[in-house]
């Protein structure tokens, strides 16, 4: 599935930054430092001042949530279904993982053509907060934020802006 052009400009620049971004996320996971947290609040605030995920939807577009049996069970009875309905037709549990995830990218409730999610009030917990930049364990998800780098302009920005916070004296 194609990315948006806003997707992909965000997506080169991540290239071009990989590197420096990817050391700086190495650092910071190792250090942990405590007078980091407001910087990292100040960062995400800005991800999202800058970021316009319905100008994006990689996530919707390219990654798959991973679905609680709850929630699950609470959009199959909202479509009318039972459980193992909605469940062999469009999930699978990862063996890797355990995890239950999507069969198929895009979501199967992403609208192409609004670029918004279908059953919004109704999507996982894992896609409302989506890309995790407010966890407790920031410092713990370095590794997922550098994976996500070009995958999510919003995370882009945050660790970008986190990057020149830190580097200004
Ligand atoms: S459920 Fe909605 S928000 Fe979650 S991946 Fe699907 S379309 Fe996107
Ligand atoms: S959360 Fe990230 S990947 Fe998802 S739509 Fe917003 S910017 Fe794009």
């Amino acid at each position: 599935m194609s990315e948006s052009a806003f997707a992909t400009k965000y997506r080169l620049r991540a290239y071009r930054k990989k590197k420096v971004l990817t050391a700086f996320l190495k650092k910071l996971s190792k250090n942990q430092p405590k007078s980091a947290r407001p910087l990292i609040l100040a960062a995400q605030k800005e991800a999202w001042k800058q970021v316009d995920c319905i100008a994006c939807g990689n996530c919707c577009r390219t990654m798959t949530p991973t679905w609680k049996k709850t929630e699950v069970k609470r959009l199959a009875e909202h479509l009318g279904m039972t459980y193992q309905e909605f469940f062999d037709k469009w999930l699978f549990i990862d063996e890797a993982t355990g995890d239950i995830v999507n069969t198929t990218q895009p979501c199967q409730f992403f609208d192409m053509e609004k670029g918004l999610c279908g059953v919004y009030e109704l999507r996982p917990h894992d896609c409302a907060t989506f890309p995790h930049m407010y966890r407790r364990d920031f410092f713990d998800q370095t590794e997922v934020y550098t994976a996500n780098l070009h995958r999510c302009p919003a995370t882009l920005v945050a660790m970008e802006a986190l990057e020149k916070a830190m580097r200004t004296p």
